[in-house]
């Protein structure tokens, strides 16, 4: 029994990964000259490992600690809605938490506690519905800044109804975010280690009337029983692959429902900190409006800051090209720390949305199309369905929600389904 899976981002190694364990015969086919896919460490741009894509373990109890505890990774803890410094409305600097305790406006943008207020419409999207419930404009803003721009677009394209159904299922509150010091990649070569991967290797048409037939851009065929697809959503709504026969009805109507938001980075080295070095992460008032720095609790003297925008936010910076983009960043910055001559060493930016290979950073719902992700998950045998696109709801856009469906194809593949 040979499995062919395509892509080998987390979804793909990890399919690769169960697969193996369970002594199946893997071949993964990974387009570019490198495995991670969002998954992105960089040891390039500067003396200390920083994250082109993925950056934090999102939460404490996800199955990504499996293998840091495993393969003894270093980690920093870092709690984003207390510790973040935020810049309010009024020109006010403080932590996220200090917001929280004195000013209402802030408090209340913390839209994640949604519980006893009135559920959203199923077309609603999150801007409309949060308006409906009383949000003011000023507060609005603030959601838009912080939760909205981690959600990868603006408020009126994500769908009202699933960022409910998420934040009520993390009631329990576990917000907390954690680096691996070593980098992400730590995490996807161990994954990846003794795998059959071929790089450079782009695959154009899947036929799948039988078993599975291959084809790739430079004239390869790999034959298979079976296939997971872990390609982004992007690349599928793109066709960049040629299905034979095409794929059937629930397929298309998942696409329809989900879309890619444009996310991005731009990172920047300092010669020297720019703040006190305990401060980990920024909330500015203008674009972008995320920063954090992978310098945050190093012992090495290197400074880098990475800037995190999505939505609006990162159509605008498209608009600009990489250098004026990098340029407004660096003046939103200054603005921010207070120091009109700060001035950087290099800098770059990471432009998923306009990447062949991803085609967006992550995907989102979008409004009347909560089952999309559902639909998108369905195997259709020999084809089966992974990626941070078929995530369930509550692990979307995350490296551990990627990591689980290439787990969940590998166990249909194997035994029906059962996990
Ligand atoms: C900027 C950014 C920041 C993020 N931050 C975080 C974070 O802090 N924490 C977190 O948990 N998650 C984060 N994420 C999300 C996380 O990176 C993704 O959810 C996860 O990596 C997706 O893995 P995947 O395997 O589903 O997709 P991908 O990693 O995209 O893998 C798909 C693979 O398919 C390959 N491919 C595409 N087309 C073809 C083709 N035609 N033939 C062969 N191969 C092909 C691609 O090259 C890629 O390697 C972030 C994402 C971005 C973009």
């Amino acid at each position: 029994m040979t499995t062919i899976v395509i892509g080998a981002g987390i979804a793909g190694l990890s399919a690769g990964y169960h697969l193996t364990q369970a002594g199946r015969e893997v071949i993964l086919l990974e387009a570019r000259d490198r495995i991670g896919g969002r998954v992105w460490t960089n040891r390039d741009f500067a003396d200390i490992p920083v994250e082109f894509g993925a950056e934090l373990i999102h939460g404490a109890k996800i199955s990504t600690w499996e293998w840091v505890e495993k393969l003894g990774l270093k980690t920093v803890h870092w709690q984003k809605t207390d510790d973040s410094m935020v810049r309010l409305e009024d020109g006010r600097w403080m932590t996220m938490r200090e917001a929280r305790e004195t000013s209402p406006e802030f408090d209340i943008t913390r839209s994640w506690i949604l519980q006893d207020i009135d559920e959203p419409m199923s077309e609603e999207d999150l801007g409309t519905y949060l308006k409906r419930i009383g949000f003011t404009d000023e507060q609005l803003r603030y959601v838009q800044r912080s939760y909205a721009n981690a959600e990868g677009e603006a408020m009126d394209k994500l769908n009202a109804a699933a960022h409910a159904t998420v934040l009520q299922s993390s009631e329990d509150g576990d917000f907390s975010d954690h680096r691996i010091l070593d980098g992400y990649d730590s995490y996807y070569n161990a994954l990846a280690d003794g795998l059959d991967i071929r790089l450079n290797t782009v695959v154009t048409e899947i036929d799948w009337s039988d078993d599975v037939t291959v084809k790739t851009a430079d004239g390869q065929t790999f034959t298979g029983d079976n296939a997971v697809i872990t390609v982004t959503v992007g690349v599928l709504k793109a066709n960049a692959i040629q299905f034979t026969p095409e794929l059937p009805q629930v397929k298309h109507e998942a696409l329809a429902g989900i879309d890619m938001g444009p996310v991005m980075k731009m990172v920047y080295e300092f010669e020297e900190p720019i703040l006190d070095r305990s401060i980990g992460a920024i909330y500015a008032k203008d674009s972008p409006p995320m920063w954090w720095s992978p310098s945050l609790r190093r012992d090495e003297d290197t400074i880098v800051w990475t800037a995190f925008f999505s939505g609006n936010y990162a159509r605008e910076m498209l608009e600009l090209g990489e250098e004026k983009a990098l340029q407004k960043g660096l003046e939103t910055l200054r603005e921010e720390v207070g120091n009109p001559e700060l001035t950087y060493k290099q800098a770059r930016w990471v432009n998923w949305p306009q990447d062949e290979f991803s085609r967006g950073g992550y995907s989102y719902c979008l409004p009347g199309h909560l089952d999309a992700r559902d639909k998108l998950a369905q195997p259709t045998p020999p084809l089966y369905w992974a990626g941070e696109g078929a995530a369930p709801l509550d692990q979307v856009a995350v490296v551990h929600g990627a990591y689980f469906t290439g787990q969940r194809a590998a166990n249909e593949i194997i035994n029906g389904g059962e996990l």
